[in-house]
């Protein structure tokens, strides 16, 4: 392990509101790039990426325009700007672990791969925790 600053990738809401810092030292072509099919993610068109060995940090200039959005197992917190309506990203509840929303990096890398279409849909809670802890990014402590 190098001890340089991994890079940083900034996701924010359309207002500003809302922001994600993710470090990852894996290049941008090389993420691996999730579009979920459930009908929240096919509504924002999300894309999820994750990196177990980078750094993921939410963030809200003004905080009560951060809406953590909760449905099914109501176990993730999707992280919408109030103002805008941006999805911005998520996290599990009360664990440190998160994807960003590659729709809302800014800029929008050019050289993002094409996401792979995901159906989680069969998973239990466990499992899907489980799978979580092991793909998603974990959190700085400083996360919203
Ligand atoms: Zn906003």
């Amino acid at each position: 392990m190098s001890n340089a600053p991994l890079p940083e990738y900034l996701a924010r809401c359309h207002c500003g509101a809302v922001t994600a810092r993710y470090h990852t030292a894996v290049p941008v072509s090389g993420w691996s790039l999730r579009a979920c099919q459930c009908s929240f993610c096919r509504a924002h068109d999300a894309q999820s990426a994750s990196d177990p060995a980078g750094v993921l940090e939410f963030l809200a200039s003004r905080p009560e325009r951060l809406q953590r959005y909760r449905f099914g197992m109501r176990m993730t917190e999707f992280l919408l700007c109030r103002e805008c309506g941006v999805y911005v990203g998520a996290r599990l509840a009360g664990e440190p672990f998160g994807i960003i929303n590659a729709r809302a990096l800014v800029p929008i890398p050019i050289d993002l791969p094409v996401p792979q279409p995901m159906n989680y849909g069969a998973e239990s809670a466990v499992e899907r925790r489980d799978r979580r802890a092991r793909r998603w990014t974990p959190l700085a402590p400083s996360s919203l």
